[in-house]
């Protein structure tokens, strides 16, 4: 078999564009993952399919399966073909969910070893992943608002320092050049750094840290902005860094930090070495893993306390620091709490879409309908703008925009009339990333530190999916934490596919509509004002006790 890559084009080979759809989101998540032949997509273990032959059973359900039916699977195998009805999801999914007491990292490795369960990560095993590009407005957003925090509105001339190049780590050089600053980026595999060079996301790549930091301060002296991949060790760099007294202006890390056995490379060891004590002695590593991450936190630490403006971005890398005795790791933000909860708090989130035929000018005429149609929302003209010149495409071209209640619907409810004038040349599916505002519960990302004190309860990303369902969702799915995540979190998918018929006018209508409304409301539940605001503002029907 060979390398697997979306289907393109207008032809179909299931019964209908919501069936071919998904079949080719799920080919897409393969086409843009990191480990094809291990069916990994991202987040260290992250996966689309249990195993090939789950994945051959899939698509062979796909391609066979009625507008009236629904596909279950369960932690990427498919179970069953079951009657609905033609507003039902085609397909529900439930990956990685393991009762509280025995959602453990042993039992998930051990349940894997057996073939009985896989980790999904958020978008993985949900068909949504669309590469580097699906959390770069994330990123981007994140530096914008420490930006406008710390720095008088500009990055021009800081120095950015931060680490992993992967699936989504790879977002991060390429969003440090938007925002006009120099970014470092560490990465121990050079094949991944190769990889972003290749993609478009990242400019140089050294192996020496002396290089490296000239090419960051020459850019810097001179306000410009470069992105430079240097092949190391994190937790190495970052304390040579303290050593040599240099402080970045900004410092956060993305490696798959939450895994401690597929995950992190520990200080002193090569891929290879990795691989073998995984085989020869798994506990050795996972201490060995902590230990390095103990020390990259350190670091991370004393250049706080040096100024430097440090955060996690959503990798468990302090939870695993304070594990192992770093007590204050907390002492570092969490980016969503620190600079992304007032967006949503509104719902406004990671919202994208993809264009099912492989056409590219589809993307670009939803852009500048966008541009002409929402000159008030400055968040989503300025990303457009910005991802038009700057982004270049993964896999079938797609586009993610963060945008909030009743836009979502507005923007899907054009597309789909697009698609059936005929100005578009296909379909389109609309999804967004499960770290959405009724959608995901994280007490350390997530929802960190919420008003209320609700931090770990997950009714609501349970609620998000019952929801998505009865609101006629093509794809509904829950997730559980895997690997290091394990007890962690749970979170909820929606995919829904713009086929220029009127009957998807209803489901994009509720679907999009309820998806956001529970994201206002579970904010407003826990005290958010913004919330509140948006529900007076948006008329959204909350009962208030
Ligand atoms: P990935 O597994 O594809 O990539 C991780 C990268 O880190 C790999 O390239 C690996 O070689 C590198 N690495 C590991 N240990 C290293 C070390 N000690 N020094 C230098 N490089 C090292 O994972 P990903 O998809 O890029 O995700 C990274 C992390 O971000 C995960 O923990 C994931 O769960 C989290 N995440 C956060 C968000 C968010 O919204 N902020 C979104 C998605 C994922």
């Amino acid at each position: 078999m060979g390398r697997i890559t979306a289907f393109r084009g207008s032809d179909l080979r299931c019964k209908g564009w919501r069936q071919e759809a998904l079949l080719r989101m799920l080919e897409n998540v393969l086409e843009n993952g990191e480990n094809q032949k291990e069916l990994v997509v991202y987040a260290a273990l992250g996966k689309a399919a249990r195993n090939w032959d789950a994945y051959h059973a899939i698509v062979d359900a796909l391609r066979n399966i009625e507008e009236d039916e629904t596909l279950v699977i369960q932690s990427g195998k498919p179970i069953g073909i079951l009657k609905t009805h033609a507003f039902a999801p085609l397909v529900i999914m439930a990956n990685c969910n393991v009762v509280g007491k025995w959602a453990t990292s042993e039992n998930f490795y051990d349940l894997q070893e057996k073939g009985l369960i896989m980790w999904g990560g958020l978008t993985a095993a949900a068909w949504q992943y669309i590469g580097s590009q699906g959390v770069i407005q994330g990123t981007y957003e994140i530096f914008a608002a420490i930006a406008e925090r710390h720095f008088n509105g500009s990055l021009v001339g800081k120095f950015i320092l931060t680490a992993g190049l992967g699936g989504m780590g790879g977002a991060q050089p390429l969003a440090g050049v938007m925002v006009g600053a120099t970014i470092l980026v560490v990465e121990i595999d050079e094949a991944r750094v190769d990889k972003r060079i290749e993609d478009g996301y990242l400019q140089k790549k050294t192996h020496d840290l002396d290089e490296a930091l000239a090419w960051i301060e020459g850019a810097a002296s001179k306000g410009e902005s470069v992105s430079v991949g240097l092949v190391g060790n994190a937790a190495d760099v970052y304390t040579e860094l303290v050593r040599r007294e240099i402080t970045p202006d900004i410092v956060t890390d993305q490696t798959s930090a939450h895994d401690l056995l597929y995950g992190y490379i520990p200080a002193g060891y090569s891929l290879e070495g990795v691989k073998r004590l995984r085989e020869t002695d798994p506990v050795k590593l996972e201490q060995d893993a902590r230990a390095s991450i103990a020390l990259e936190v350190a670091a991370m630490l004393t250049l706080k306390n040096r100024g430097s403006i440090v955060f996690d971005n959503g990798n468990n890398i302090r939870t695993q620091a304070y594990e192992y005795g770093v007590k204050d790791a907390f002492e570092i933000d969490i980016f969503t709490e620190a600079y992304l909860r007032p967006l949503f708090s509104r719902a406004i989130g990671p919202f994208r879409w993809v264009a099912l035929t492989g056409e590219a000018s589809d993307i670009q005429t939803i852009d500048n309908y966008i541009l002409e149609h929402f000159k008030e929302n400055k968040i989503a003209t300025n990303w457009i703008s910005l991802a038009n010149k700057y982004v270049p495409f993964q896999g079938l071209p797609a586009r993610i925009g963060w945008f909030g209640h009743g836009e979502r619907t507005e923007l899907a409810l054009a597309v789909n009339k697009m698609v059936r004038d005929g100005v578009l040349s296909g379909p389109i599916a609309f999804s967004r990333d499960h770290l959405d505002a009724g959608a995901m519960t994280h007490p350390n990302i997530m929802t960190e530190r919420m008003k209320d004190g609700s931090d770990a309860i997950s009714d609501w990303p349970l609620l998000n999916a019952m929801l998505s369902c009865s609101s006629m969702a093509d794809l509904t799915a829950i997730h559980s934490g895997g690997g290091g995540y394990s007890g962690y979190m749970t979170s909820a998918g929606i995919t829904l596919v713009a086929d220029g018929t009127a009957e998807t006018d209803i489901r994009l209508k509720h679907a999009l509509d309820n998806d956001t409304s529970l994201g206002v409301l579970r904010y407003a539940d826990a005290g958010y004002e913004e919330s509140l605001d948006e529900i007076d503002k948006k008329g959204i029907r909350r009962i208030d006790l």
